[in-house]
């Protein structure tokens, strides 16, 4: 049976030239005859609204996306904190759906809650405050109706806020909050979470009102091309280096 393929936290960028190469191998190759690929969050480093699409690596993406789309595999995107205005737009261009930020997709018999995970990093709760105004419809309207480049100049301004933000915190409040998952996972019925954003590859094991869960966390795409591949057979991490 084919396979479903798992990535996050690539942060495409046009400064990172290698990346770029290396996500295009991935769906030249491990992806090809995927069932399903899901991109569940900071695909791209930055990403200002749809209109983004008019920029030569965003093109791009889209276009190897749809490629694959082409060859039959679905293809699945989550919003994350870096590409958290993601829209239907991108994902119709790169021949894909747009999810919602928690979703349970039955992977092989096993129902699978999907999601970016920053909601999850609940002891962050300066993010979290952040996040909760920037996911606000009415907020984000109002700047997705900004010119294009006083978005870019936003970003910019988000990321240098970020990097201080992240300098200043202890590296525990960045990860999740054990309480944050279990209540996910107990929200849902599932017994086996997906997730990235904390770029801390894993796999752990929990007990969630006495049944054995599974969390599994993507690997970022700082040196290598990670990804999940889930099968019948389980969720094996895979990958391959490139030069960055
Ligand atoms: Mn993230």
């Amino acid at each position: 049976m084919a396979p479903t393929l798992f990535i996050s936290d690539l942060h495409l960028s046009k400064e990172r030239p290698a990346l770029v190469e290396a996500f295009e191998a991935l769906t030249r190759g491990p992806a090809r005859g995927a069932a399903a690929v899901y991109a569940i969050g900071d695909l791209f480093d930055t990403w200002v609204g749809d209109d983004q699409l008019r920029q030569p690596l965003a093109a791009r993406v889209a276009a190897a996306f749809a490629a694959l789309a082409a060859s039959g595999s679905r293809i699945y995107f989550q919003r994350g904190n870096r590409d958290f205005v993601l829209g239907e737009r991108f994902a119709a261009a790169a021949g894909g759906t747009l999810l919602p930020d928690e979703v349970v997709h039955d992977l092989y018999g096993t129902p699978t809650l999907i999601m970016h995970g920053d909601q999850l990093c609940t002891d962050d709760v300066d993010y979290q405050r952040f996040r909760a105004y920037w996911r606000d419809p009415v907020h984000q309207r109002r700047t997705l109706a900004l010119p294009y480049f006083v978005r870019q100049g936003l970003a910019l301004l988000f990321r240098a806020m970020s990097r201080r933000a992240t300098a200043d915190k202890p590296p525990v409040i960045m990860d999740v909050n054990a309480k944050a998952v279990a209540e996910a996972m107990r929200r849902h019925g599932v017994r086996r979470l997906i997730h990235g954003h904390t770029h801390r590859p894993a796999r752990h094991e929990l007990v969630v009102d006495g049944r054995a869960c599974e969390r599994y966390v993507l690997a970022d795409w700082y040196k290598s091309a990670s990804h999940l591949r889930v099968d019948a057979a389980g969720v094996t991490p895979c990958g391959f280096e490139f030069a960055p």
